[in-house]
């Protein structure tokens, strides 16, 4: 068996392994193997030379189910072999094709302005499930198929594993330069206001909501513990596009200060890879370097701004580059379970079955995905009820939250492009609504 495939029964099992399942889960289509095992995966023909990389790997749309779970190979059928169990759901090409966004090799034409594969062309969001980590549903199936073969197996309680409050820090600051009150004087507001924005200390700064997000996250952080949440900030130290505007500079007074601020609060400090490095991930190694020299900290988490990594191989230069944990795979567009899982998992390379120790950790929500027009476009109560289904998925599947809200979304002035008013108001909601999990 071949260490994707391996990896991915593993992974499927989660924290539910009977001793050597692998002797007793079969994935094979040759029915003079089956008599080996208690419970065989017919393979369907995805994996097939022929097949793999080619039009007729992709699953056709209305998917089958099976047991309410959407099915992208096989059939949803069982039957018995003598004392085997015999599923013809392919439930190991179905996860594999979703954790290794096989469809994004497949459909390399796909992309939007800023070369991100689109959240609504995907598969899970055309098919109606992109709210369902399904690859976890497959793995309960697969511990009751087991069940069913006479293998012994428990499952732990629905609880959520950790959650991991994350903020990207896009523009820490509304107007700490000549040129903000400039741009300010420009904007009609009045050289006055403009000079009054800039004189007061940084902590007025509209865009300066380290403290009120740091005392949300402790709220969460001090009743789960540390082991179960951690508060996360990823900063920029690299990117000379248009997108990547505005540049800070964190050994500068006030960049120095949020660095010093974040540091005493002991969150973790993260890289967040700029536009450019999105666009060419040879950027990244010196970018991480960077902030790894300033904050003195080694570096090991990323997350590309505008969730801009852009093809699945790209992976390998962020793996080389040192880091060893990301957080950049939810879509711009549409929340939900972009890998198919809520559960942290290993990289596999689509274009080899490579395995990599590179973890991903499937973003759930992002403040800006769930109320722009272009994107979701949600009322606060749609979102509110919205993120709490996410968060009752991840739940039952024993997997992570990860939250994403931006510093400036949360600030007073909520300006950001066309930005809604209620981001603060939500963090606040679903931080307390954490906690109590
Ligand atoms: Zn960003």
């Amino acid at each position: 068996m071949n260490s994707a495939i391996s990896y991915i029964i593993d992974f499927l099992l989660g924290d539910q392994k009977p001793v050597k399942h692998n002797c007793r889960i079969g994935y094979t289509s040759d029915p003079q193997l089956f008599h080996q095992y208690n419970l065989v995966i017919v393979a369907s023909s995805f994996f097939n030379e022929q097949v793999y990389g080619t039009p007729l790997s992709m699953p056709e749309l209305p998917l089958k189910e099976i047991k309410g779970v959407p099915l992208l190979f096989g059939e949803a059928e069982t039957t018995w072999h003598e004392d085997t169990l015999v599923v013809y759901a392919d439930i190991i090409a179905s996860a594999y094709f979703l954790l290794t966004r096989y469809e994004e090799i497949r459909r390399r034409d796909v992309r939007d302005e800023h070369g991100r594969f689109p959240g609504k062309e995907s598969l899970p969001y055309r098919a109606g499930f992109i709210h369902r980590p399904i690859v976890d549903e497959y793995g309960k199936l697969l511990c009751g198929w087991l069940r069913e073969a006479g293998v012994s197996i428990t499952e732990p309680a629905p609880h959520i594993r950790k959650i991991w409050l994350t903020h990207d820090v896009d523009a820490p600051f509304y107007c700490r330069s000549l040129r903000n009150a400039v741009r300010e004087t420009l904007k009609g507001k009045g050289i006055k206001n403009a000079l009054r924005l800039l004189k007061q200390p940084l902590e007025e700064d509209p865009y300066y909501t380290f403290p009120w997000l740091i005392e949300q996250d402790n709220k969460v952080i001090n009743r789960l513990g540390k082991k179960r949440s951690n508060a996360l900030y990823f900063l920029k130290t690299g990117g000379k596009s248009v997108h990547d505007k505005p540049h800070y500079n964190l050994r500068m007074p006030d960049g120095a200060s949020l660095l010093g601020l974040l540091q005493s609060r002991q969150v973790v400090v993260g890289l967040h890879s700029s536009y450019d490095a999105g666009k060419n991930p040879l950027f990244i190694e010196k970018e991480r370097e960077l902030l790894g020299r300033i904050s003195k900290q080694k570096i090991r988490h990323n997350r590309h701004h505008y969730l801009a990594g852009r093809e699945p191989e790209d992976f390998v230069l962020l793996e080389r580059a040192g880091i060893t944990d990301d957080f950049t795979m939810g879509y711009p567009d549409v929340a939900g379970f972009r890998l198919g899982t809520s559960r942290p998992v290993r990289w596999i390379n689509p274009a080899n079955k490579h395995v990599s120790s590179l973890i991903l950790h499937p973003l759930t929500m992002m403040d800006v995905a769930l109320s722009e027009t272009k994107y979701m476009s949600l009322s606060y109560d749609e979102a509110f009820d919205y993120c709490l289904c996410l968060i009752s998925r991840v739940e039952q599947a024993n997997g992570e939250v990860v939250m994403l809200w931006h510093n400036d979304t949360v600030s007073e002035l909520q300006t950001r492009n066309g930005a809604v008013k209620w981001h603060r108001d939500l963090y606040a909601a679903l931080t307390d609504e954490l906690k109590k999990r």
